[in-house]
C-alpha cells in the first residue's frame, strides 16, 4: 500500500488583511520549518491574497491554494478566476465543492467534479469536500448524501481519483465547535475510502474538516482512514494551526 502522508490544509475563508496575514504566513513559516517537513502543509486564501502568499511561502515547505475556481477556462465569466489563473500564482491546491459554496452558491456534485477535472488539467490538486447536514445525519441518509456527491468525482476514473484529495466535512460540524467523534469521522471516511477503492484508488487522501482544534486533532488523525484536516477557523492563528499540524504522529 502506498504511503499517504498527512496532510493540514488551512481554509482561511474570507478572512484576512495585508497587515495580519503577513504575521500569521511568519509565524507559520517558522513553525512549519520545526515540523521537519511531517505533516504536508497548505493554506487556501482568498484569490485577491495570493500574491502575497506566494511571495511569503515561496522557497518555503509550505503550500497553498484557493478555495474555488471556474469551471471555465476562460471567457466572459465575470467574476471567476480560471485554474490557469490559480497556477500562475504558484497554487498548487484548490478547494473544490467546500459545503459554504454548496449551500450559498447553488454548487452542484455535478459542477463540484467537472471544477475538479478542470483544475486537475492545470497542474493543480483539487480538494474535493462532501458532508451531510445534521437534518441528513439525523435521517440516516449520511451514506445516501456523501454517494450522491462522491458518485460524479468517483466518475473521473482511477487516474484523476489518485491524484486528488477528499475532504469529510460533515456541515453541523463547521464552524460550530462540534467535531464529530473520531468514530463518527472513521465510520464515513472508511465508506469512503471503499468507495474509492471499488474505483481503483484506495490510497486517496481523505481530510476530515470540522471544528478540528489542536486538542481533539491527535484523536481524530488516530482513525486509520483519516489522513489530516482541513481547518477553518482553528487555521487564522500559527499556533492553533501548527498545533494541530503538531498532532500528526
Ligand atoms: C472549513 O471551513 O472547512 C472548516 C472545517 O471550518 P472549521 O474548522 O472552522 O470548522
Amino acid at each position: 500500500m502506498a504511503t499517504r502522508r498527512p496532510l493540514v490544509m488551512g481554509n482561511w475563508k474570507m478572512h484576512g488583511s495585508l497587515a495580519g496575514n503577513a504575521a500569521l504566513l511568519a509565524g507559520i513559516r517558522q513553525g512549519a520549518a520545526s515540523l521537519r517537513g511531517q505533516p504536508e502543509l497548505a493554506v487556501c486564501v482568498p484569490y485577491v491574497y495570493l500574491a502575497q502568499v506566494q511571495a511569503v511561502l515561496a522557497d518555503s515547505a509550505v503550500g497553498w491554494g484557493a478555495q474555488d475556481l471556474s469551471v471555465h477556462d476562460h471567457g466572459a465569466y465575470t467574476g471567476e478566476v480560471s485554474a490557469a489563473m490559480l497556477a500562475e500564482f504558484g497554487c498548487r491546491w484548490v478547494l473544490c465543492g467546500h459545503s459554504e459554496r454548496r449551500a450559498l452558491h447553488g454548487e452542484s456534485s455535478a459542477l463540484v467534479a467537472a471544477k475538479a477535472a478542470g483544475a486537475l488539467a492545470a497542474g493543480l490538486t483539487p480538494v474535493v469536500c462532501v458532508g451531510e447536514t445534521l437534518a441528513d445525519r439525523e435521517a440516516g441518509d449520511t451514506e445516501c448524501v456523501i454517494g450522491d456527491q462522491l458518485d460524479p468525482v468517483l466518475a473521473l476514473g482511477a487516474d484523476a481519483l489518485s491524484r486528488l484529495v477528499i475532504a469529510y466535512e460533515p456541515v453541523w460540524a463547521i464552524g460550530t465547535g462540534r467535531s464529530a467523534t473520531p468514530e463518527q469521522a472513521q465510520e464515513v471516511h472508511a465508506l469512503i475510502r471503499a468507495s474509492l477503492g471499488r474505483h481503483g484508488a484506495a490510497d486517496t487522501r481523505i481530510l476530515y474538516g470540522g471544528s478540528v482544534k489542536p486538542d481533539n486533532a491527535a484523536a481524530l488523525f488516530a482513525q486509520s482512514d483519516i489522513d489530516g484536516a482541513l481547518v477553518g477557523g482553528a487555521s487564522l492563528q500559527a499556533d492553533s494551526f501548527l498545533g494541530i499540524a503538531a498532532a500528526v504522529s
